[in-house]
């Protein structure tokens, strides 16, 4: 049976960051920064070239970087944008694995949607690998609570397919125990507690109710992951504590690719995919960057995807960037907890709605 996790260790996806980099030593930030570069220039001519939508929508901008920074001369990409999702493919249809609908209640319109090639789903396996496996340990047992997680290629299934190979079972449970109601919860928490795992991961509304149900930690369990909506850091602290394992929130979105950033041991912040995902933040309404600490809308660019690639897109999220060396030791700028979220209407600014009371903590 796994250890119980403990410590502090330096996160676990700095040396996943420093072995994808070329040549080895030195100062990750600055090589993770070089190989940023390398790859905004690369896809900047991939997505000119393949994506109908960005070569329009580059038309008569200049797309050559001599920095990183520069990239702040394209404009942005807007989640209306995706409704015109079949603009952005860069890959033949054969090509697309999975087409994701995102959710989008209460607007009129065509849907906005999402589509994800092999090798995409592949480069969100390898995040979520170096992360749950040192949560559920070799040879664990991990549970997938969160709604939706069964479905064909959905998340259940690629951390099957990440973590195989480390000999980790996952397991999800069967449909009627997600119900988000007493006697579905009360059927999940007996399943929980009769399968005996070492790590979940769960939606933090499922976390809540499971707490009625556990008091005290369910045996055998030494990690948790919390994902899908923002954890509530009384309920992560007092988890924590009640449950004496290591609780740690996810932050992604379906147009990351699922992943995007997850807290280390430390929780000083969220170590981020910087290999795979650039992020900038920028005044929510001018658009224009904010410095490292200050609060702005989280803007992202997937560096890698080959099937629908975003640039600059604006996730409607509101973090800060958090500057200097995490708790953990990693030289590496974290995302600070999602202190808000905008709603756009057609020609009004940009409204908030305040996640964490006075900002970032
Ligand atoms: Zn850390």
């Amino acid at each position: 049976m796994p250890e119980r996790g403990c410590g502090t260790n330096v996160s676990p996806l700095d040396a996943w960051l420093a072995g994808r980099l070329p040549g080895d030593g030195g100062d990750l930030p600055a090589r993770v920064r070089g190989a940023q570069l390398a790859a905004l220039r690369r896809l900047l001519r991939y997505v000119t070239e393949r994506s109908a939508f960005y070569a329009e929508h580059f038309s008569g901008r200049d797309t050559g970087l001599a920095r990183p920074e520069d990239l702040r001369r394209l404009p942005f990409t807007e989640a209306g944008h995706l409704r015109d999702w079949r603009k952005f493919l860069c890959v033949s249809h054969s090509r697309v694995r999975r087409v994701v609908s995102l959710n989008t209640s209460g607007t009129t319109g065509p849907p906005k949607r999402l589509a994800f090639s092999e090798n995409d789903l592949a480069a969100t396996r390898n995040f979520f690998r170096v992360g749950l496996s040192e949560l559920t340990g070799p040879g664990g047992r991990l549970g997938v609570l969160l709604p939706g997680g069964e479905r064909p290629d959905g998340v259940a299934d690629q951390l099957r397919q990440a973590l195989a190979s480390l000999n980790i079972a996952v397991e999800s449970p069967p449909r009627d125990m997600t119900a988000h109601d007493g006697a579905g919860m009360h059927a999940l928490a007996g399943w929980v507690e009769q399968r005996a795992f070492h790590c979940l991961v769960a939606a933090p509304g499922q976390l809540r109710s499971l707490f009625t149900f556990f008091p005290e930690a369910p045996k055998a369990l030494r990690g948790v992951l919390s994902s899908a909506d923002n954890l509530d850091p009384e309920l992560g602290h007092a988890l924590r504590s009640a449950w004496n394992c290591d609780l740690r929130d996810h932050y992604g979105l379906t147009e990351s690719g699922f992943g995007l950033a997850v807290e280390c041991a430390a929780h000083d912040g969220y170590h981020l995919r910087e290999l795979d995902i650039a992020v900038e933040i920028v005044d929510v309404q001018s658009g224009v960057p904010m410095p490292p600490g200050s609060e702005g809308e989280i803007v992202i660019t997937t560096l890698r995807h080959e099937a629908m690639p975003l640039v600059r897109y604006r996730t409607g999220d509101v973090a800060s960037l958090l500057p200097g060396p995490c708790r953990c030791g990693s030289p590496m700028p974290r995302l600070g907890p999602i202190a808000g979220r905008l709603e756009r209407k057609p020609g009004a600014p940009a409204r908030l709605t305040r996640l964490l009371k006075g900002g970032y903590q």
